[in-house]
């Protein structure tokens, strides 16, 4: 995993700058019975010392990046455009794409550690569990290979954002009576109808990456 090694790296070099003192990550782990809480790093055995120095570096991320400004983007009603594209800077995004396709190629262990800081940050926000964890493996094991070529490295550098259109005013749980229809048209398909409470919806009109459910006609 080259490129989990330099973002690791990045993570080290990030720290160097900052006024507290590097930690130093150990291969023992800290019993979990015995950790003040779960939260502590180096705790828990399904982790290693890597995916500690990715926490730490998404614990800062959320600490300085997302905190101090989420109650301003809960009245605005979106998180900024910007953020997307720092946290695809430092490897936040669609850890498991493969790094044939721009993304570190990590086990699942990375993308769970991302979602644990974020909701230890208490910051619901950017809605990269959406992105990086149902969109982007979509693409990778069902996409074909152009697809997985154009759509990945903008999903992985926050360039693109995703988002998955499958509930409907009226199919919700029940995805059979789906009213959304795609009409081939030449070389593009018309998309026609209506999808509700999508996560990212909203900020496609700021990034493109919308997936539909739809029914062939
Ligand atoms: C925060 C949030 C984010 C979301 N993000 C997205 C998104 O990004 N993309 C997207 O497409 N959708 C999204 N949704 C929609 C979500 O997936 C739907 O709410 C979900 O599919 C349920 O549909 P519904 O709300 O219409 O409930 P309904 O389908 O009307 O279900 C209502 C209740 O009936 C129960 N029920 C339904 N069918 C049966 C059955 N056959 N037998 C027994 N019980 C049943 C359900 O369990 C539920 O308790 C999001 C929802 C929320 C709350």
């Amino acid at each position: 995993m080259a490129a989990v090694s330099r973002v690791l790296r990045r993570a080290g070099a990030r720290r160097a700058f900052s006024a507290e003192p590097a930690p130093a990550y150990a291969s023992e782990r800290i019993n979990a019975a015995t950790a003040p809480t779960l939260m502590e790093i180096g705790c828990r055995d399904i982790f290693d010392e890597d995916h500690d120095a990715f926490r730490q570096m998404c614990r800062d991320f959320f600490a300085n990046e997302v905190k101090p400004f989420h109650k301003e983007w809960e009245k605005a009603g979106e998180v900024p455009r910007e953020l997307w594209t720092k946290a695809g800077d430092l490897g936040l995004l669609a850890c498991m794409v493969p790094e044939a396709y721009g993304g570190l190629g990590t086990d699942c262990r990375f993308p769970a550690v991302v979602w644990e800081e974020q909701s230890y940050s208490g910051c619901t926000g950017p809605g990269f569990a959406m992105h990086s964890d149902i969109v982007a493996p979509y693409i990778t094991n069902y996409g074909t290979e152009e697809q997985k070529q154009r759509i990945l490295p903008k999903l992985v550098s926050g360039e693109w954002i995703g988002a998955l259109g499958m509930t409907e005013p009226s199919a919700g749980s029940d995805f059979a009576n789906i009213k959304t229809t795609a009409v081939k048209d030449g070389d593009d398909y018309v998309i026609n109808g209506s999808k509700v409470f999508i996560t990212n919806g909203w900020m496609q009109r700021r990034a493109t990456g919308v997936f539909f459910l739809v029914n062939f006609a």
